[in-house]
């Protein structure tokens, strides 16, 4: 296996711009010439009907298609009601700033006053177009940072997006988006947040622990978990370190372990990025524990017994330089987990060039060499595709992810409970003869 720590450390430092430095407005010119995605439009014919498109849509059902971690981003302007720090958006703090920009233009919103929230939703409405039909994208709100007083703080917040307005940005185009809600289980009107996202077709909750302040083994959160099981809502929570987003809470909160109480609740937890970046320590030895990578302790969980049907992973981020390339192997060769594992792209990351690297993986003999510089192109003009059909070709040792994988639909429905109405509407009685009498 091929390390480059060094390359790792540079990427690992935000977003490797730290190099960047504090130069100001000198920044936003620099990063806009050297590293910005291009943004092209529609995907020129040769590359929609190049073969390796094709095989990746091959033996799939497109409907069953969904991207499980796709993130909205904005800056309020359109009415959103999306806020992000003022941190992140001064140039006196040029790590927070050129993130936001980086965020911004990765989904490829235009910098006009009054266009950002409205572009980063048309752009991404046309890279769903380019995907095959039934293809869908699972949208994130994104809820305040609160104190344990369950007050929010709105100046530690990094980031906020609504549950409406992700409700109605799917709503508006149901052919391409659903979403998912995200709530902070410590307001005190958590419950009837969970109960009215779910009425308006939340399909999941979504959580960043340590940027939102969640302690996930807090019996604070024990109402929250006793809703959403009743609900049917998964929860997909942040599994690891997290460098995307700075908050408010502690870097442990991402310990995935602290998911236990979630579990033991009879919650559905997706482990995003399958917990695949950053170290925690192992509290099965107790809180002085020595530190592992936080990937070992999700494979823990996922080989108890107890959560086979509980615990589950999506393969969002896994792909990005900042991993270790043995982890990505890990979660490919380990086939008996496919079954629990769900696709998603983290959107808008794949878009954020030096991210991730297809010509890296084909020296690693992941991917074949042929296959690189096409992906990079396909990437100029749809990070969404390019990252799908990434997913679909990477290979460790001759495995290669499962087509369940990929139709996530079957397994996002039956922790939902949606399965279920369609199985009641299947089973409905098809002659009066054996209706039940009223
Ligand atoms: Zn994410």
């Amino acid at each position: 296996m091929r390390t480059d720590p060094q390359r790792r450390r540079f990427l690992r430092t935000g977003l490797g711009l730290a190099a960047l430095g504090a130069a100001g407005m000198g920044i936003q010119a620099a990063a806009r010439t050297q590293l910005m995605n291009p943004c092209r439009a529609a995907l020129p014919l040769e590359l929609a009907k190049h073969e390796i498109v094709r095989a990746a849509w091959a033996g799939l059902d497109a409907a069953q298609v969904v991207d499980v971690h796709a993130h909205l981003a904005g800056s309020g302007d359109g009415g959103s009601g999306i806020t992000i720090s003022p941190r992140m958006l001064s140039p006196l703090y040029p790590m927070e700033y050129l993130q936001r920009l980086f965020y911004l233009n990765a989904g490829c919103a235009h910098d006009d006053p009054g266009r950002v929230d409205a572009s980063f939703v048309d752009r991404l409405h046309n890279l769903a177009e380019g995907m095959a039909p039934g293809f869908r994208l699972l949208l994130f709100a994104f809820d305040r940072a609160y104190d344990e007083a369950g007050t929010p703080l709105p100046d530690r917040t990094a980031f906020h997006v609504p549950n409406i307005y992700a409700r109605e940005v799917a709503r508006r185009d149901p052919q391409h988006f659903e979403w998912a809600c995200s709530v902070h289980p410590y307001r005190a009107d958590c419950v009837e947040a969970l109960e009215a996202a779910k009425r308006d077709g939340a399909r999941a909750i979504k959580w960043l622990p340590p940027a939102m302040g969640i302690d996930p083994a807090s019996p604070k959160c024990d109402r929250f978990y006793e809703a959403a099981a009743r609900l049917r809502l998964p929860l997909i929570s942040h599994g690891g370190e997290e460098k995307a987003v700075h908050g408010h809470g502690s870097p442990a909160f991402g310990n995935v372990m602290r998911l236990r109480r979630a579990l033991d609740h009879g919650v559905p937890v997706i482990v995003a990025h399958c917990a695949t970046l950053g170290e925690d320590t192992d509290l099965d030895r107790g809180a002085q524990g020595r530190r592992v990578p936080s990937f070992a302790l999700f494979s823990r969980l996922m080989d108890d017994p107890r959560y086979t049907d509980r615990l589950f992973g999506d393969i969002s981020a896994i792909t990005l330089r900042n991993r270790d390339t043995a982890l990505l192997r890990a979660v490919i060769e380990r086939t008996e987990w496919h079954s629990r594992l769900l696709y998603g792209s983290d959107y808008p990351l794949p878009g954020i060039l030096p991210l991730m690297s297809p010509a890296s993986l084909a020296r690693d003999r992941m991917l074949d060499a042929a296959a690189a510089p096409v992906l990079e192109h396909i990437r100029e003009h749809n990070p969404l595709l390019f990252d799908f059909v990434l997913k679909r070709h990477l290979v460790s040792n001759g495995k290669r992810f499962a087509p369940c994988v990929f139709e996530s639909r079957r397994l996002l429905d039956r922790l939902s409970g949606q399965d279920d109405r369609i199985m009641r509407l299947t089973a409905a009685p098809a002659s009066p003869t054996t209706a039940p009498q009223p």
